[in-house]
């Protein structure tokens, strides 16, 4: 059966054609996309899930605060308007088959696959978690796979999932992505450790900014008065994955320190 759902601010109905970790994904009548921001959260590839109130509105508000930013700095993105609380109409992309990170500071899978013994960190970088990483380090990882994993540029240029050409936009593109948000969020006292970023493709072959950005399920902060103390304080997912406390009021914090001057 196919699903519907009518916003109450719509005038249109819209076709449900898919669920993300923490989105569902309408079709709208003229083409667009339109995201649904639930209370939905999952960790360690679906593994682990719950629901947060107020989560959705937080991540969808925040998502429009930075898309309104990055997009006056000259980043192009899907962004088209907020739709009520929770809603958010984007242009209807072919989504690139990679997950783009940008880290600033050793956290997350890095320091597993280092504990591990799988990779090296990079040059110049302490090995403990939260140790910066100079000029920060870019990874690419599957996003149409059942489990995310680290690919190597050479891997998707041999897939053909992308080129060179694009690859070295989608580096250009987050590493501007990440000097705008790290600016502003330093200000905030908030360190951005790492976060995850995808892009699509438009009908005419321009890449731009997809998904959501800047939020607290996509990024890693860092209360930085804590971090000159010699604690990581998260106020992002890390909260469900480590089990830090409620999420809720976590969320709710980073929406207010960030939004509010
Ligand atoms: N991330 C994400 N979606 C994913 C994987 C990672 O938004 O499917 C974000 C994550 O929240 C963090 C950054 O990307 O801010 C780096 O994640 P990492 O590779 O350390 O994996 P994690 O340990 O967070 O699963």
């Amino acid at each position: 059966m196919t699903n519907y759902l009518n916003f109450a601010v719509y005038d249109y109905s819209m076709k449900l054609i898919g669920k993300g970790k923490a989105k569902d994904i309408y079709l709208a009548d003229n083409g667009d996309i339109i995201f649904e921001f639930t209370d939905r959260i999952t960790a360690f590839d679906g593994a682990k899930k719950a629901e947060y109130a107020n989560k959705g509105k937080v991540c969808c508000a925040l998502a429009e605060y930075w898309f309104n930013i990055l997009g006056h700095e000259g980043v192009p993105t899907h962004f088209k308007e907020k739709v009520g609380e929770t809603g958010m109409r984007v242009v209807n992309l072919k989504i690139l088959p990679v997950e783009v990170i940008w880290r600033n500071y050793v956290a997350g899978s890095l320091w597993r696959r280092y504990e591990n013994k799988e990779i090296k960190l990079p040059d110049d970088t302490e090995a403990r978690e939260g140790a910066p990483i100079p000029n920060g380090m870019l990874e690419f990882t599957t996003k149409f796979e059942a489990i995310d994993r680290p690919v190597t540029t050479q891997e998707i240029i041999d897939a053909k999932w992308m080129t060179e050409k694009e690859l070295e936009y989608l580096r250009d593109v987050t590493g501007k992505i990440n000097s705008i948000m790290f600016s502003h969020l330093l200000r905030k006292n908030i360190i951005l450790a790492d976060f995850k970023v995808e892009f699509g493709k438009k009908t005419n072959g321009k890449i731009i900014l997809a998904d959501e950005v800047g939020t607290p399920d996509g990024c890693r902060f860092w209360d930085r008065n804590a971090y000159i103390k010699g604690e990581l304080h998260s106020l992002d997912k890390d909260v469900f994955r480590k089990n830090k406390g409620d999420l809720s009021a976590a969320y709710l914090e980073i929406y207010n320190r960030i939004t509010k001057d």
